[in-house]
């Protein structure tokens, strides 16, 4: 099941992808797709509804965020042996793991705005795990029952915001709109194996991303078990799982970062691609 949110920002409208790739609008049965449904009860109760017989949403709506009233939005960093390696860096000895601020959630497609003084704005194409129940020390065997489904991320970052302005990263990675997740939520059954997964991204049409998520170093599983180490898990919450090689840092001989008017074009197997413009900084910020 591919489930989504449709309509402009701030009032979106529930909906699922049917089998033939139209959006069927779920508003007559369920207010809003939010943590509560993402229950194995909640996505069997969607499972059970038949998608012919939901209206068709005609035209191209915009996506937005497929979950709606996410608490805690939560990224691990280099998560990839191939990506420690471009960065130069050692692999982790343990999972590292930021918070990406709520308010930088923005829809799969919309504009990417770069914050004022950026100048290292960068790319991370990501495999992003929701989960469907409270999740408190959970076994790494037992892990992967606790998700509801996957979602396409793409964690953008300013590097010199992340890493010249003191010891964490919070900085360079939750300015407004740094949090394009979508266009679905693909259910977990329907992807199967998470640690297979094919990855990449474009920018401006050439090819920066190249990986498969079976080189994280620490995999969907057990990032799950450890992170519920610490915090509390609970359903509709984001982690998004780190990023392969190729962002705009990694770059030889001279890195690249975004700069108005790029076009970043991304995509995990199974669920979906995305489309950002990158836009200048206004005082508004965006809509
Ligand atoms: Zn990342």
């Amino acid at each position: 099941m591919k489930l989504l949110r449709y309509g402009p920002r701030g009032a979106e409208k529930p909906g699922l992808l049917d089998a033939a790739g139209q959006i069927r609008d779920l508003s007559g049965h369920v207010a809003d797709i939010t943590g509560d449904l993402l229950s194995p009860e909640g996505l069997a109760r969607l499972a059970a509804i038949d998608p012919a017989a939901l209206p068709v949403v005609e035209g191209s709506p915009r996506y937005g965020v497929p979950v709606a009233k996410v608490g805690k939005f939560l990224a691990i960093g280099l998560n990839f042996a191939d990506h420690a390696k471009e960065a130069g860096l050692e692999p982790p000895p343990e999972p590292i793991f930021f918070t990406k601020a709520i308010s930088c959630l923005n829809g799969p497609n919309d504009d990417v705005m770069l914050p004022k003084d950026a100048e290292k704005g960068d790319w991370e194409v990501e495999l992003g795990v929701v989960i469907g129940k409270r999740a408190r020390y959970v076994e790494q065997a037992e892990a992967l029952d606790y998700v509801a489904g996957y979602v396409l991320v793409n964690d953008v970052s300013e590097r010199a915001f992340q890493k010249e302005l003191g010891s964490q990263w919070d900085k360079g990675k939750g300015c407004d709109t740094f949090g394009p997740v979508g266009p679905w939520l693909v259910t977990a059954d329907e992807v199967g194996d998470p640690q297979d997964l094919d990855m990449w991204l474009d920018l401006n049409g050439r090819r920066m991303q190249t990986g498969n998520t079976r080189t994280m170093i620490f995999g969907v599983a057990e990032l799950i078990a450890y992170m519920s180490r610490f915090v509390t898990l609970e359903p509709g919450d984001i982690l998004t799982t780190g990023t392969p090689p190729g962002v705009g840092e990694g770059q030889k001989p001279d890195k690249i970062f975004l700069k108005p008017g790029d076009v970043m074009r991304l995509g995990v197997e199974k669920l979906g691609e995305q489309q950002q413009t990158v836009v200048a900084w206004t005082k508004e910020g965006v809509a």
